[in-house]
């Protein structure tokens, strides 16, 4: 049997058609200093306190600005469920 490699992707279901969407992240990007200060804060680390070798390598993926429906091509601007309260 062959395989298929899975990868994260956020679920949405149209508001007009009801159908199920899934829509990859995207990679956040970053201004100057907002890459240091997004990692400080995942992280829990103090503005004082050193950066691990290789931080720069991190990565933020985030939930697409915009999504469209693939059933009835509807776009959508997108909230992200996790910060409501
Ligand atoms: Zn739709």
């Amino acid at each position: 049997m062959t395989s298929v490699r899975l990868m994260q992707a956020y679920y949405w279901q149209c508001e007009d058609c009801g159908q199920d969407n899934y829509d990859r992240g995207v990679l956040a990007e970053f201004g100057p200093g907002e890459k240091e200060q997004a990692f400080r804060e995942l992280h829990d680390l103090g503005p004082e306190e050193p950066l691990p070798e290789n931080w720069d390598q991190f990565q933020l993926v985030t939930i697409p600005d915009e999504v469209e429906c693939s059933s009835c091509h509807r776009r959508w601007t997108t909230m992200d469920d996790r910060s409501v309260e």
